[in-house]
C-alpha cells in the first residue's frame, strides 16, 4: 500500500512516500522517497531523495497547487522517480495543526472536515490555511486516493477539564474558545505507542511522561496510553523554554511591555521568535552551539542550558504527581534524541525521583531507542526517536484498508 504523507506549511511542502507493507501498519514501512519544496510563492526549489538518488530542481510553484504538482512530478519523472503512475498512490495523509475541540482522531479529509479545519483557522492562523490548501491541491491531483487528515491536537483531546481549562471568565472559553489545546500530539502519540512496545506493556496500562525536545518543546503526561496533561497551551508558546519561544511566563508581562510602548506585533514577535534559548544565551537557539559555548566558559550559554533543563525537570515533577506512578520518562525530538549532555542534565535533575544515569548507554544512544538510566534506577528515562510521518502514514493506512474492505 502506497501512502504519501504531506506537511504543507505557509511557504514549504514536506513529503514522504511510504510503502506500508501491512494495512494496520504493524510491519515497519519501507520509505522509498522523501523531500521538501521550499519557498512556495517565490524562488521555489525542490530537494527530492529516493534511496541513493537525489533530485534538486528549481520549480515554478507560485502556490500550493503548483507545489503539490511539482512534488508529484518528482515521484514519477526524473532521477528520483519511484512510481510508474500517480494512481498507484492509495492514500494521502495530511498533517493538520489544529482540530480544536471538534476532532479527536485522524479523519477522512472530506468537505465536512474541510469546514472544521477552516473553522479552527482562527486558533492556528499560520498553519491551518496552508494545511487546507495542501488538502485541496492533493485531492484535485489525486482524486482516487483516500485523503486523511491527522491533527497535532487530536492526541491531546483526552485532557480532563481540570488540565485544559484556564481559570479565566467563563465567556472567554464559551465564546472565544480560550483553553489549553496542546500540540506535537502526533509525536507524543507515536512515542507513547513505541515505548509501550519497547516496555512490552499494553499501552492501556502504560503511564509515561513524554518530552518532545526540539526547536519547539512540549511535554505530555500519559495515563493508560491517554494524554492527561500537556505543557503547551492555547498556542505553542506555553510551557518549556524553547529555541526561540519563551514558554510559560506571567501573562502580566505582556500587558506591562505593551504599556512600555511595544505594540502587539512586537510583543508577539519577541515572545515567539526572539526569546527562549536564543534570548537567554544572546547567541543561538541551537542546543549544540550552547553546549559548546558553555564548555568554553560562556556564562549566558550556561544559564540558557540550565534554565532549559530546570523547566523540563519541573514539569516531570508535576506530572509525576499527577500520574502517581510512571513507567518511563521518554525523551525525543532533536535534543532528546541526540544531545548527550542535555540528557545527562535532565537525568541528574531527576535524581530526587530515583533516576540514576547509565553514562555509557547515554553516550552510545544516537538515533536509536533505549533506556539511559541504570536497571536499579527507580525512575526509568528512555530515549525514543519520534516519527510523526510514520504515524500519519499508519493512520492513513487504517482508512485505506477500511475502504478496501468495503469495496471488496
Ligand atoms: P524541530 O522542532 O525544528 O523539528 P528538531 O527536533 O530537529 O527541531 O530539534 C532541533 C534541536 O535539536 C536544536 O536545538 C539542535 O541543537 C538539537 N540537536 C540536533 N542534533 C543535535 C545533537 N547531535 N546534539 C545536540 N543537539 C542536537
Amino acid at each position: 500500500m502506497k501512502i504519501l504523507v504531506i506537511n504543507c506549511g505557509s511557504s514549504s511542502v514536506k513529503y514522504k512516500l511510504f510503502d506500508v507493507a501491512d494495512g494496520d501498519g504493524a510491519a515497519v514501512p519501507h520509505t522509498p522517497a522523501a523531500g521538501v519544496l521550499e519557498r512556495v510563492g517565490g524562488d521555489a526549489v525542490l530537494h527530492h531523495t529516493a534511496g541513493e538518488a537525489t533530485d534538486d530542481r528549481r520549480v515554478d510553484a507560485p502556490d500550493h497547487r503548483a507545489a503539490i504538482g511539482a512534488v508529484l512530478d518528482a515521484l514519477v519523472h526524473g532521477d528520483g522517480a519511484v512510481l510508474d503512475r500517480l494512481d498507484t498512490i492509495d492514500g494521502v495523509g495530511h498533517r493538520v495543526v489544529h482540530g480544536g475541540e471538534d476532532v479527536t482522531d485522524a479523519s477522512v479529509a472530506d468537505d465536512a472536515l474541510r469546514e472544521i479545519i477552516r473553522r479552527n483557522a482562527s486558533l492556528a492562523p499560520l498553519h491551518n490555511p496552508p494545511n487546507l490548501d495542501g488538502i485541496d491541491a492533493a485531492r484535485e491531483a489525486l482524486p482516487e486516493a483516500c485523503h486523511v487528515a491527522v491533527f497535532d491536537t487530536a492526541f491531546l483531546t483526552t485532557l480532563p477539564p481540570k488540565a485544559y481549562r484556564y481559570a479565566v471568565p467563563e465567556r472567554w472559553y464559551r465564546e472565544h474558545h480560550v483553553r489549553k489545546y496542546g500540540f506535537h500530539g502526533t509525536s507524543h502519540r507515536y512515542v507513547t505507542l513505541r515505548t509501550a512496545e519497547l516496555l512490552s506493556k499494553p499501552v492501556a496500562e502504560t503511564n509515561l511522561i513524554t518530552c518532545h525536545l526540539g526547536n519547539g518543546c512540549s511535554m505530555t503526561a500519559v495515563a493508560g496510553g491517554k494524554a492527561v496533561d500537556h505543557s503547551m497551551g492555547m498556542t505553542p508558546l506555553d510551557g518549556l523554554v524553547m529555541g526561540t519561544r519563551s514558554g510559560t511566563l506571567d501573562p502580566a508581562v505582556v500587558l506591562y511591555m505593551l504599556s512600555r510602548g511595544l505594540d502587539r506585533e512586537a510583543v508577539g514577535r519577541a515572545l515567539n521568535a526572539e526569546s527562549g534559548l536564543l534570548a537567554l544565551s544572546g547567541r543561538s537557539n541551537d542546543m549544540r552551539d550552547l553546549l559548546a559555548a558553555r564548555d568554553d566558559g560562556d556564562e549566558r550559554a550556561a544559564l540558557a542550558v540550565e534554565a532549559f533543563i530546570y523547566r523540563v525537570v519541573k514539569y516531570v515533577g508535576a506530572y509525576h504527581l499527577a500520574l502517581r506512578s510512571v513507567d518511563a520518562v521518554v525523551l525525543t525530538g532533536g535534543i532528546g534524541e541526540n544531545s548527550i549532555p542535555a540528557r545527562r542534565g535532565i537525568v541528574d535533575g531527576l535524581a530526587p525521583l530515583g533516576a540514576v544515569l547509565d553514562a555509557d548507554r547515554n553516550a552510545s544512544l544516537a538515533g536509536s531507542a533505549g533506556a539511559i538510566t541504570t536497571a536499579a534506577s527507580s525512575l526509568s528515562v528512555w530515549v525514543v526517536p519520534t516519527d510523526e510521518e510514520f504515524m500519519i502514514a499508519r493512520d492513513t493506512a487504517r482508512f485505506v484498508s477500511g475502504r478496501q474492505r468495503e469495496n471488496r
